[in-house]
């Protein structure tokens, strides 16, 4: 799967939109969105008038950028979305927002979602008690998220609730911090994804 191994923050300037990609820096004023809010490049600061499909496209590409997928990952989970009752756009956002990797970044673990799949990926977190290292593992409710017994060792892992407290954790995950463990509430609603993306025009984008 081909990577991106540019600065990130460029991603967040393309998008214009702050994507908290870099943890604990996204909330001080050293955010490159805060410095030069407009895309990178030469011609950043052009002016620019988009097409239909080029604000479609940049939509789908914020959320893709969001959640650290790739593309094929991203083409599949909206055909999964299709297929599951429900107004489509929401039902895209909900499986992101369930993503094993997503749900331990929410948790406080890490400060970045890649941060959080590497973790997962490593083995440090259970999936109703049964080790769990595929990021894109979807939770549902009633799944219960624990960080494994030896892991709890680790000073870092240890202190990252309290580390990342700076962000608020989503009404749909119940946590307990000294048991290092989290349960999925309910569904994550529309209301419970922050960010400005307008998921119709992903849609729309992927039904042409
Ligand atoms: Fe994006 Fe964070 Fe960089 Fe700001 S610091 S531009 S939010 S990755």
């Amino acid at each position: 799967m081909a990577r991106y191994r540019g600065a990130v923050c460029k991603l967040c300037r393309r998008e214009g939109e702050k994507l908290f990609l870099k943890g604990v820096r996204c909330y001080t004023d050293k955010c490159a969105i805060e410095r030069r809010p407009y895309p990178p490049g030469h011609h950043g600061q052009r002016r620019q008038k988009l097409s239909d499909y080029a604000i479609q496209l940049r939509e789908k590409q914020k959320l893709k950028r969001l959640y650290g997928i790739a593309e094929r990952q991203m083409s599949n989970l909206f055909h999964k979305a299709t297929r599951t009752k429900g107004v489509t756009g929401e039902t895209m956002l909900s499986l992101l927002e369930r993503r094993l990797d997503n749900v331990v970044y929410r948790m406080g673990f890490s400060a970045s979602r890649k941060e959080a799949r590497q973790l997962v990926k490593h083995g440090h977190f259970t999936l109703n008690g049964s080790k769990a290292t595929i990021p894109s593992m979807v939770v549902s409710t009633g799944d219960v998220i624990e960080l494994r017994e030896k892991s709890r060792k680790s000073d870092k892992l240890k202190s990252a609730p309290e580390a990342n407290s700076i962000r608020e954790i989503p009404s749909w995950i119940e946590v307990d911090k000294d048991a290092f463990k989290a349960t999925v509430r309910d569904m994550p609603k529309r209301e419970d994804i922050t960010s400005t993306v307008q998921e119709r025009f992903v849609v729309e984008l992927y039904s042409k």
